[in-house]
């Protein structure tokens, strides 16, 4: 466990599925409707109520599905955390299409839909690193950027924990970071 900006910030290994803060991130894909990684786990641990709102929220407000950067919230239904953000970074096609801008969007407005739930702690897992073929140590370079800028200013959420699902992707974000 590494820790930055005066505890504001927490990088771990561990299943985000397990995290006691108040909502976690998903690295949803643009349907909602589930998928593979970190998404298939918090839907199979958080169970039906969440798919039940992503359903809804397709319905409604997304009915083309969430656009890339944006973020959404559920219920958390059966896991720990209250609620679920659900994001869709960008998928890599080599860093021409925009890529990083959108992936520090999707971890923004994230952070903007934290807020507007009134939270202050919330978790991550590393949006895009998997499938999406984002290179991680790219990634860890935007993500702590983008991250130390927010705390810069006025900011609402108190706590972001960055949750890496192995040693390996945690090692890189480490030597990456730029804190
Ligand atoms: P994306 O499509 O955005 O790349 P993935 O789910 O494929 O999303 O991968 C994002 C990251 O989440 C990967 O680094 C993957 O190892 C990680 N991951 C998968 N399952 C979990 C989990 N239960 N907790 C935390 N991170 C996870």
């Amino acid at each position: 466990m590494k820790i930055y900006l005066n505890g504001k910030i927490i990088a771990c290994v561990g299943d985000i599925t397990l995290e006691d803060v108040d909502a976690i991130v998903n690295a949803a894909n643009s349907s909602l409707l589930g998928g593979g990684g970190v998404d298939g786990a918090i839907h199979r641990v958080g169970g039906i109520k969440i798919l039940e709102e992503c359903k809804k929220i397709r319905q409604t407000v997304y009915p083309d599905g969430l656009p890339t950067g944006q973020a959404v919230v559920t219920t958390g239904g059966n896991l720990k955390a209250k609620y679920v953000i659900h994001t869709v970074g960008p998928i890599w096609y080599g860093g021409k299409k925009n890529e990083d801008q959108l992936l520090a969007n999707a971890y923004l407005n994230s952070i903007k839909e934290a807020e507007n739930l009134g939270v202050k702690k919330i978790a991550f897992p590393a949006i895009s690193t998997g499938v999406y073929g984002f290179p991680k140590d790219r990634a860890a370079r935007i993500v702590s950027n983008v991250l130390r800028e927010y705390f810069k200013g006025e900011h609402k959420v108190e706590l972001i924990k960055l949750v890496f699902f192995n040693e390996e992707d945690y090692d890189i974000f480490i030597k990456n970071a730029e804190f």
